[in-house]
Parts: structure tokens; C-alpha cells; sequence
């Protein structure tokens, strides 16, 4: 398998209701995943990206286009399609009288693993909660119920695991815990895909990255190509003080920090370092110290979802 998701002309258009007009979430999206990868999906909000999440889970029907999933189409084959795929959603939906045991179960039930089949133990073992696996889910702080979601997403063995906003509002430890979790699971052979408001989150853990806006794919890109695309470097300065600099090349731009130091950004293809350094020694600015920074996944992202 190269492919663990291939979409094709992915539409959908959300009905008129009541006073809301009717909402074009996705425009035609085109997009493979590779198998195997841990796949970024990223996008400000209301761009679209819970919708295509959702039609991957088979929680919202799409308007058109095709979709495939693990090799198997969603419309022709929904049965294996399914069997293929995991979702961990955004929302804490679960019955509050259910324990994490009983909760694994009864999904384990719902997707037909038998009872041989089931790795429920380990389950709880892999999220942590072991202790807690005959407690009531409503007794289960807000941490344990999004590990609780990660189980569920996990007890039919799928070969892809979607994480919508896993760590939106949980706290670091949690995150920790579940990036952990993420990699081996990866590791393992798991294709993973997640969306994420966190840039530098997604810089860290996903080889590739989609951003689409406006229900349209933007670009997708090898994290590292992307990293690369934007014609930024800022150097950093301690001017000792300085109250204000000369005038710089063209394409230059100073702000001063908080720290009272001074950050020039510039693109490196028009501009080098020296070209700034000789600028400031002819108005003789004095140079204690420098430093360089590239630029980082929310440089691309601004720059990219800019209208
Ligand atoms: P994201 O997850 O990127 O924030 P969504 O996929 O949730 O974006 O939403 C994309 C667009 O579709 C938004 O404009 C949103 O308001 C709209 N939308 C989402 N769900 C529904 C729905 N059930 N009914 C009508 N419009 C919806
Ligand atoms: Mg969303």
C-alpha cells in the first residue's frame, strides 16, 4: 500500500438551514496520503478541515468526488473502508455511565472484533488507564476522557488513526502523553493524521503538511520543503541600546524586541547578512552580539493563508 487515504475532487456543501445560507466547505480537494507517514493538516478555522475529517470517518457524507481509504473506495466498499480507519473527534462524546472498560467494549462490538480479537488490557494500558478502567466515565478528569477517545479510536487495529485537535486545551503533560503515544503507534507501522493549531506542534511531529483554506488545498509539502519556501532569515542584534538604526538595504525590515534587542528580517536570495552588518558599522551602530533565525512553520502558514 503507497497510498493510506487517496481523495479525489473531494465537494462538500453544507444545505441552506433556516437563515444560514448554504455553506461550501470543501471545493474540490485532491490529495493522496502517503502509508506510513505522520500526515499534518493544517488550516485556520472554518477552512474546512473537520469536514474532510469527518467524510474520512464516514460521519458526514461528501457532495461529491471519491475517496479511498487503505485501497478500498468509501462508496463502493464502506464496510472495509471503514475497517481501515480510527478517529479520535474533537468533542468529548461519550456515555457518562460507561466505564473506560465497558466504553472499549462496546466499540470493540460495534466494529465486530471478536472477543478473541479484543485488546481491551492493553488498551487501557497503552492510554494509562489501568486504574481507572472500571470507573465511571464521568468521574474521569478531562485528560483521561481524551485518552479514553484515543482507546476507542484504537480497538479494531486500524491501519490509519485521524486525530482531530488532540491537544487543543489539554494540558502539557497530556499533550506529552499523546505525542508519545502518536510516535510509537507510528513506529509501529500506523499511518497517523492529525490537524493541529499548535504550528510548532505540527513542525515537530509530521513529515508532510497540508494547509488548505477556504475549503481549497493551499499546498502540501515534505515539512522540511516547506520550512524552506519562505525567503526569510531575521538576524538578532544587541545594540547595547541603541535607540534607533539607520536606514537598512531595501527588503529590510527592524523591529525592536522586548528585550530591547533588534530583529532584521530579510530574504536571503536578495539580501546578505554582510550587506546589513555593513550598513550598521557605516552609521557606526555598535554589535555586541548576533544571532540568526530561520523562519518557522508560522511564517509559512501566515504568509500562505494570507487574503
Ligand atoms: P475547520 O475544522 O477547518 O475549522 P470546518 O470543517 O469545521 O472547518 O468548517 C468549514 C466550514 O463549514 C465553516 O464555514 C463552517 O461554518 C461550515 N460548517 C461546518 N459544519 C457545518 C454544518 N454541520 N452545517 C453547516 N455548515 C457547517
Ligand atoms: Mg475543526
Amino acid at each position: 500500500m503507497s497510498h493510506a487515504i487517496e481523495i479525489e475532487g473531494l465537494r462538500k456543501t453544507y444545505a441552506a438551514q433556516g437563515n444560514a445560507p448554504a455553506k461550501e466547505a470543501l471545493k474540490g480537494i485532491d490529495l493522496a496520503i502517503p502509508a506510513g507517514s505522520i500526515f499534518g493538516l493544517l488550516g485556520p478555522n472554518g477552512a474546512g478541515k473537520s469536514t474532510m475529517i469527518n467524510i474520512l470517518a464516514g460521519l458526514v457524507n461528501k457532495t461529491s468526488g471519491r475517496v479511498s481509504i487503505w485501497g478500498f473506495d468509501q462508496d463502493r466498499n464502506p464496510r472495509q473502508s471503514r475497517a481501515a480507519i480510527g478517529v479520535m473527534p474533537q468533542e468529548l462524546n461519550m456515555d457518562p455511565f460507561f466505564s473506560p472498560r465497558a466504553s472499549l467494549e462496546v466499540q470493540a462490538g460495534l466494529y465486530g472484533v471478536p472477543k478473541a480479537e479484543r485488546w481491551t488490557d492493553e488498551l487501557l494500558a497503552l492510554v494509562g488507564l489501568t486504574d481507572q478502567a472500571n470507573a465511571y466515565a464521568r468521574n474521569l478528569s478531562g485528560g483521561m476522557k481524551r485518552r479514553l477517545l484515543l482507546a476507542k479510536a484504537l480497538v479494531h487495529r486500524p491501519q490509519i488513526l485521524v486525530l482531530d485537535e488532540p491537544t487543543a486545551g489539554v494540558d502539557i503533560t497530556l499533550r506529552e502523553m499523546l505525542w508519545q503515544n502518536v510516535r510509537r503507534l507510528n513506529e509501529a507501522g500506523m499511518t497517523i493524521i492529525l490537524t493541529t493549531h499548535y504550528l510548532q506542534e505540527a513542525e515537530q511531529m509530521c513529515d508532510e503538511i497540508a494547509i488548505i483554506n477556504h475549503g481549497e488545498l493551499v499546498i502540501r509539502q515534505p515539512t522540511q520543503q516547506l520550512l524552506a519556501r519562505t525567503d526569510r532569515k531575521t538576524l538578532v542584534l544587541d545594540t547595547g541600546g541603541t535607540a534607533a538604526l539607520p536606514p537598512l538595504p531595501e527588503g529590510a525590515k527592524a523591529e525592536r524586541r522586548a528585550d530591547g534587542r533588534f530583529a532584521i528580517s530579510y530574504p536571503p536570495s536578495r539580501l546578505r547578512a554582510d550587506q546589513l552588518i555593513d550598513a550598521l558599522r557605516g552609521a557606526s551602530v555598535p554589535i555586541l552580539d548576533v544571532a540568526t533565525e530561520e523562519a518557522d512553520l508560522e511564517d509559512v502558514f501566515v504568509e500562505l493563508t494570507r487574503n
